[in-house]
């Protein structure tokens, strides 16, 4: 690899923009290295405060950290088995106490008056979500670039789920709800699949998008804060990056909440640990100081 060494108090010349802003100055934050070895700087946007990886990783460099491994592997970045049912339980778990917080069931009374409400979960994997907003009466669809992933939800759980890259996609009508579920860092640009959610939508749907949060504790812990998973994290997004960014393509922040405090859930964790979890999660929620957020935008109706 003939990457430029980053050294923490020196600038090296990048010629990459920012994607959100377009700026071409970044302040440097510090470096981390993924599991293959290659140093990545991370950066802040000097406009906007968007953080950032770069240099942006080369298709190959992401192609090896993605693959069929990536969904059964127990690390930070992966996931613990996502096929498992204790997986399945533990993410419904999840978006349950999510969409609660955000609002969601409120409208999704309203979407459930008209024959079929539509909805489409970005970046889906195997479709788990899919599944659960079928069960719950929707028409739901997800689209997803891995077909290792994409294939289980298929063929074993029978799901509508189209295997290709999300700014391709032509649907044939508007969706009433979209879902990005830890899906927008690691995207290439999430400023065009802003633009697209936002041509997707029908005005008055509703968009709500799952994220790390870059704030207190990510500023705190630096490159060993959990999330930094490079190279596959591309941006780590503050709550106003994001409401901004979704703003410039007319979806208004209606509901949010940060949720995390950092302390990672594995197997035999002991009873110390799981009270300290607790007391910490439950502070953060409170504080607004968690290191995942989760939003909820509307559409805007013209006129
Ligand atoms: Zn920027």
């Amino acid at each position: 690899m003939n990457r430029p060494v980053v050294l923490a108090n020196q600038k090296p010349a990048l010629s990459e923009t920012c994607d959100a802003c377009s700026a071409t100055h970044f302040k440097f934050l510090f470096s981390k290295a993924s599991a293959a070895g290659i140093e990545y700087g991370i950066y802040e946007c000097s406009r906007c405060g968007l953080v950032q990886t770069l240099p942006r990783p080369t298709e190959k460099e992401l192609e090896e950290c993605y693959g069929a491994h990536y969904f059964q592997r127990r690390t930070d970045r992966g996931y613990d088995n996502y096929f498992s049912d204790a997986m399945r339980t533990q993410l419904q778990k999840v978006w349950d106490m999510n969409l609660q917080d955000v609002g969601f069931f409120e409208f999704e009374k309203l979407c459930m008056g008209g024959p079929d409400a539509r909805a489409l979960d970005v970046g889906c994997a195997s479709g788990f979500f899919v599944d659960y907003l079928n069960r719950r009466g929707w028409q739901a669809e997800g689209i997803e670039l891995s077909e290792a992933a994409a294939g289980f939800g298929i063929h074993e759980l029978g799901l509508t789920i189209h295997v290709q890259d999300f700014l391709e996609f032509q649907p044939a009508k508007p969706y009433d709800f979209i879902t990005l579920w830890a899906s927008i860092e690691h995207l290439r640009s999430p400023l065009k699949a802003m633009q697209k959610i936002s041509t997707m939508l029908r005005p008055g749907g509703m968009l709500i998008l799952s994220t790390c949060r870059w704030g207190l504790l990510s500023r705190s812990l630096g490159p060993s804060w959990r999330f930094l998973n490079v190279p596959e994290h591309l941006f780590y997004f503050s709550r106003a990056n994001l409401v901004e960014l979704a703003k410039q393509f007319h979806l208004n922040a209606v509901g949010s909440v940060t949720y995390g405090s950092g302390f990672t859930r594995f197997p035999g964790m002991g009873f110390l640990y799981r009270t300290a979890k607790s007391l910490a999660d439950r502070a953060v929620k409170v504080t607004g100081q968690g290191d995942m957020m989760v939003y909820a935008f509307r559409k805007e109706i013209p006129g």
